[in-house]
């Protein structure tokens, strides 16, 4: 455990995840064979890009026994998550053909509404990760144990072909490797940095507003690390063309597993040096100035124009709680 809890990164959503991932095993076939099929081992299902949830009296359960998860149905990728000081945990793939999708009646809803169910099994739900955070009916330990499930096999779902030279690739080292036979190519799971910054000078912030946000609610700004940039340049590239805002200095906070498909959100703080905003209106809806005071209305759900915090679910929420505090890096 760490002597200063919690550090930033621990209080965003999906990072609470203290599996020992036990590395030095993952290259010992027989031993994680063996492990795989012990009755002890419990097991987190993914099927299409959700997690697998038991419906029991006592509310929704994420893990299953191996004997439960052969029941299921097909498993095609079985990953080893790691260990703690109870029980070994891996996560298992189902296999497309299992699973069955029932288009949502209400097309073209805001949210993903279609169900997705595994025929006679009505105990069974998949759901997607992002409601169950926002619902917490699952311990945090079990969010992160899901997220990084979701992560690893949703990269083996997409790479089951070499890149290069296109014959099938077979999964490797417990999950973190896939091998191609064929040429010898070795490909190893990806996670794709995005870079998510709050502008600040002296008591303002800069957020935006994308139209898919709910209403009223504005974030900090964000984007996808390019080949060959540092982070500090990637979030002034961003700010940049986003906002029209020159940034100088730029401090680490926080990080967060993004499990979407796989990406990490690197939460930074930057020193604004101009204040006129130009909006690129094929990102953003919306992009101004906000005081601190009105950043305190606005968690406090009490602004005059109903503005909004983001959700405490992700990194910007508490990017933006830690700079109205005064904990972020000082310029
Ligand atoms: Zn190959």
């Amino acid at each position: 455990m760490l002597k200063h809890r919690p550090e930033p990164s621990a209080l965003t959503g999906y990072a609470l995840n203290p599996l020992d991932r036990f590395s030095a095993k993952r290259d010992d076939p027989a031993f994680l064979a063996a492990l795989a099929q012990a009755p002890e081992t419990l097991w987190y299902v993914i099927g299409k890009d959700r997690p697998a949830l038991k419906i029991t009296e006592s509310g929704p359960q994420a893990l299953f026994t191996g004997e439960e998860v052969a029941a299921l149905g097909r498993i095609r990728e079985s990953v080893l998550l790691g260990r703690d000081d109870t029980h070994t945990y891996f996560a298992g793939l189902l296999d497309d053909g299992v699973i069955v999708t029932r288009e949502a009646a209400d097309e073209g809803a805001f949210v993903e509404t279609n169900q997705l169910v595994i025929p006679g099994r009505p105990d069974i739900l998949l759901k997607d990760l992002r409601a169950i955070i926002m619902e917490s009916s699952l311990p945090a330990h079990q969010i992160g144990a899901l997220g990084h499930a979701k992560s690893l096999l949703s990269w083996h779902a997409r790479h089951r072909f070499c890149s290069m030279c296109g014959a099938r690739t077979e999964l490797a080292s417990g999950g973190y490797r896939r091998d191609c036979k064929a040429c010898g190519a070795q490909h190893f799971p990806r996670t794709d940095p995005v870079v998510i910054m709050l502008a600040v000078r002296g008591e303002d912030c800069l957020l935006g507003r994308q139209p898919r946000f709910n209403k009223g609610m504005y974030s900090a700004l964000a984007g996808f690390l390019e080949p060959g940039e540092t982070i500090e340049s990637a979030v002034r590239r961003e700010i940049l063309e986003e906002s029209a805002i020159k940034v100088d200095r730029v401090a680490y906070h926080a990080s967060q597993p993004w499990p979407f498909p796989s990406s990490i959100m690197i939460g930074c703080i930057a020193e604004a040096v101009s204040s006129q905003i130009e909006i690129d209106r094929t990102e953003l809806e919306d992009c101004r100035w906000f005081s601190r005071t009105e950043v305190e209305t606005m968690f406090a759900r009490t602004h005059s124009a109903g503005f909004l915090a983001p959700n405490p679910a992700a990194i910007a929420h508490h990017l933006l709680y830690a700079w109205m505090r005064r904990e972020t890096p000082q310029f």
